[in-house]
């Protein structure tokens, strides 16, 4: 039988490398993309081996061609981490809006059914707890998170045109906080910084008092939500995460007993429009896709600590430096 053929952008990011992972397993013929500006070949390296995958290193900003057959597309390239999108932040808003629109476009042409990685930033910092899909945000656009959020909120507008106007099969997924491993030591999120911090025999740093809430998804559960999500034929948008809510300081003692280490915290003063608070409602997901988070926070976070340990030593140091963005800054 032939196989089914997915696009997926992002391919080389944290969780395009495992939902690439996953289409190999499930059959499909995976065609990866991604530009490189925040993905790493090293997450995909294994399955460049196989027949059934090829990658391009492409900007989806740009006109996206790709031959033959397609019947889904996943687009998940962005950068998405708060610090990411300070440094490239025409590229953020690009990807999310250009690179959503050429996307579409190709699912149109393909006749393929195409789903876009949303997020909980679109709900910006909530005033609504926890947040359901029918809550409209409180955005700050002109803030530093603005490049990134008003991108999503554009992609889910285009998205839901394409679908109303032009009839494509669209698929919409907010993401929360998600977690594993593949995420870079040098994104800037809280997971990575302190475990990487941890390693190092730094102090793990608090941004503001730490009374600031988030809720953390495994990536093996997100991607099964994903899954279920694209085969569902359901096309208003879904959260997807791990309802289960801590504060940032009780994530870092977790972190501590976690490692073992004996340093201590530090504060830091917290990001301009850092969310105070950060939990999905997952009832729409529990419904339609029959899904739910699985792996308990303590499970997930050995399993990371694991492949943080396992990576060579040298990159502990060096990523956590940062890679230069700045040839692809336009
Ligand atoms: N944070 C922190 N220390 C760090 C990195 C992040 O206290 O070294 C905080 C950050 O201010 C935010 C939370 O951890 O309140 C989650 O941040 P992250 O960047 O992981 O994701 P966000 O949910 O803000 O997009």
């Amino acid at each position: 039988m032939e196989r089914k053929r997915v696009l997926i952008t992002g391919a080389a990011g944290f969780l395009g490398s495992h939902l690439c992972d996953r289409f190999i397993r499930e059959g499909y013929h995976v065609i990866g993309m991604d530009n490189l500006i925040t993905g790493d070949l090293r997450n995909i390296e294994h399955l460049f081996q196989l027949e059934q995958f090829e990658f391009y290193n492409h900007d989806v900003s740009k006109f996206v061609h790709v031959p033959g057959e397609l019947h889904y597309i996943l687009h998940f390239a962005s950068p998405a981490s708060p610090i990411d999108y300070l440094k490239i932040p025409i590229q953020t808003l690009k990807v999310g809006s250009l690179g959503t629109h050429n996307l579409l476009g190709l699912a149109r042409a393909k006749n393929a059914t195409i789903m876009v990685a949303s997020t909980s930033e679109v709900y910006g910092d909530p005033l609504v707890h926890p947040q359901n899909e029918d809550y409209w945000g409180n955005v700050n656009p002109v803030g530093p998170r603005g490049v990134y959020d008003e991108a999503k909120r554009f992609q889910e507008a285009i998205t839901m045109a394409y679908h109303t106007y032009h009839g494509v099969d669209t698929r919409i997924v907010r993401i929360f906080n998600t977690y594993g491993p593949r995420m870079r030591l040098n994104d800037g999120r809280v997971l990575p910084a302190f475990i990487g911090q941890a390693l190092r025999g730094e102090d793990l740093t608090i941004f503001g008092d730490g009374s600031q809430t988030r809720s953390f998804c495994y990536v093996d559960d997100l991607v099964e939500g994903i899954y279920r999500l694209l085969h569902s034929g359901y096309v208003q948008p879904v959260n997807v995460g791990n309802p289960d809510e801590i504060t940032i300081s009780q994530f870092a003692e977790e972190i501590i007993r976690l490692t073992g280490t004996s340093q201590k915290v530090i504060y830091k003063p917290l990001p301009t429009d850092d969310p105070k608070q950060r939990q999905p409602d997952i009832t729409r997901a529990r419904q339609i896709l029959g899904w739910e988070p699985k792996v308990h926070r303590s499970e997930g976070l050995k399993i990371t600590y694991d492949y943080f340990r396992s990576l060579p030593h040298e990159r502990l140091y060096e990523e956590a430096h940062g890679k230069s963005f700045t040839s692809f800054a336009k």
